[in-house]
């Protein structure tokens, strides 16, 4: 098999859509070609061969697509009712589970990621976070107000949408973090500029056609593949722009910040993490090696809260070690599209070396390899799953390396880890794991981090809100807690008297 479009189990819509002519962008119900009718091509990372040719969106279609969406917010969407808002989402979220398995295998073709995962997380999360928002639709409700000023007044508050979003995402969670953003701001009456990553643009546009397909009013949704510094950067320069959501790198996420300084597009940011996973010793064993793997062999380690530091209690730390170590050596490494596979590709070439650096420069201040740091075979953009004993002042225990590579410390007892876990820009998760409840609740609260997951690790909900501390971000998704980085509050004064 030379390409994996020549994968037997491949859903015929799905060769169909990358084979297709470019793949044109969505703006204002319209699937058109860039102005510059410029196209570029979307890799796969299995075989480092093209996968999609798509016209390659810049500033003059930020410019269509921004007034699209402003067109619409000011006609139909701005005047529809809440209830029907939130059944054109629950109507999408349909179509999306309709073609859950086109819309998998599409997402494992781009990015590389086992179809066992998409299947089972990227698209059911998906159609998820559509349903819990269509549910807030209705219920976006402000407050009558106990005022003291002298007089006699009815003071209230609305709740009222931003206006344009621009969503700006990464290549790890296509399609799901598209949704992240979309839901929470459609519920709330927003329209959206989604600008996918470069690298995995294919089940964004796929989702713009499901969008026309449930109804949704033309230019609510624009769809924009480019690159980041130059779409990207014109999105979040806008003036049209009221809100900025953007989900990747802490870098990237401090331009974002700095662009915004014109004209103070609201912000919500979701960025790097360096995740600490602490085992103490009263934990069982085997659940905890299967965390750990979850932690940091899921979607490649190309997570943003793969827990990439290991603090394991000195007590425990042989006997978990020997068993992570023996598993990373058993994961089966593939296609994406490929059944069988537990652990694909790396995003891309550039992505692969710089995971390989990580590594080799780990080797070279002392880590000692206990499994992988093995390059794949072949054109693909493979790296063995690799378990590294470390220290934290290493580079590898310092930063977002973004790949299957696990750094393993010893620690000593509940002040050394917590000082060690916090010690660190960042601060999006952490794992404990203890059969002692009240300890591993204690160390929760003193982890600083959005999240804390106890005996368990990626646990994810529609629900739950997501976001990081410290340079991990700003802001939450997800939740009740979304609705506020989506909406503006109006406070209306009524004089009585
Ligand atoms: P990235 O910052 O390189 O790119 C993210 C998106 O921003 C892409 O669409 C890219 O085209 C765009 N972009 C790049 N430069 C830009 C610019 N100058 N102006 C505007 N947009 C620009 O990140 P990535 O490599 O795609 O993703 C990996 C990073 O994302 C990691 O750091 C990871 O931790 C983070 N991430 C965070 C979360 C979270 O929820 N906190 C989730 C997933 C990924």
């Amino acid at each position: 098999m030379t390409s994996t479009l020549e994968t037997p189990t491949l859903h015929p819509d799905v060769k169909r859509f990358v084979q297709g002519a470019p793949l044109r962008l969505l703006i204002g119900g319209r699937r058109v070609a860039s102005r510059s009718e410029k196209t570029f091509q979307t890799m796969d990372p299995a075989t480092g061969e093209p996968l999609a040719e798509l016209y390659e969106a810049d500033a003059e279609d930020v410019d269509d697509a921004v007034a699209a969406s402003r067109r619409a917010l000011e006609g139909t969407w701005g005047n529809i009712s809440p209830a029907e808002r939130g059944r054109l989402l629950w109507k999408l979220a349909d179509l999306i589970e309709e073609h859950a398995e086109e819309l998998s295998q599409l997402e494992s073709l781009d990015t590389g990621k086992p179809v066992t995962e998409t299947s089972m997380v990227d698209i059911p999360q998906t159609v998820d976070h559509f349903r819990y928002f269509a549910g807030w639709t209705t219920k976006l409700t402000g407050e009558t107000l106990p005022v003291s000023f002298p007089g006699e007044y009815l003071a209230y508050t609305r709740r009222e949408p931003l206006g344009v979003v621009g969503a700006i995402v990464p290549w790890n969670f296509p399609l799901m973090i598209a949704s992240w953003k979309l839901a929470p701001a459609l519920a709330c009456g927003n329209t959206v500029v989604l600008k996918p990553s470069e690298l995995t643009p294919l089940t964004a546009l796929r989702l713009g056609e499901l969008v026309q397909e449930a109804d949704i009013p033309p230019g609510v949704v624009n769809i924009l593949p480019g690159y980041g510094p130059t779409a990207g950067a014109a999105l979040t320069r806008h003036p049209e722009v009221d809100k900025v959501s953007f989900t990747g790198s802490t870098a990237v996420g401090r331009e974002i910040v700095r662009n915004s300084a014109d004209h103070f597009q609201r912000l919500s940011l979701e960025l790097g993490g360096k995740s600490p996973n602490i085992v103490f010793p009263d934990a069982d064993p085997d659940a905890v090696a299967g965390g750990v793997m979850m932690s940091i062999f899921f979607n490649q380690g190309e997570v943003c809260a793969a827990g990439s530091r290991l603090y394991l209690h000195q007590n425990i730390y042989d006997k978990v070690l020997e068993k992570v170590v023996e598993r990373a050596h058993t994961i089966r490494q593939g296609p994406g599209v490929d059944l069988t596979t537990q652990m694909g590709p790396l995003i891309s070439e550039t992505h692969r070396d710089r995971v390989w650096g990580y590594i080799q420069r780990g080797k070279e201040e002392g880590a000692r390899v206990l499994a992988g740091a093995e390059r794949g075979e072949g054109k693909g953009y493979f790296i063995r799953p690799t378990v590294l004993e470390g220290r934290d002042d290493m580079e590898v225990a310092r930063e977002e390396i973004f790949g299957p590579v696990l750094t393993v410390l010893p620690f000593k007892d509940v002040p050394d880890v917590v000082k060690r876990a916090n010690d660190t820009p960042y601060g999006l998760v952490a794992g404990v794991w203890s059969r002692d409840i009240a300890k591993a609740v204690r160390v929760a609260h003193s982890l600083k981090a959005g999240t804390v997951w106890v005996n368990g690790y990626n646990m994810i909900d529609a629900a739950s809100p997501w976001g990081g501390f410290k340079q991990s971000g700003v802001g939450r998704e997800m939740g009740p807690y979304a609705l506020e980085h989506y909406t503006e509050v109006k406070s209306v004064w009524v004089n009585l008297t």
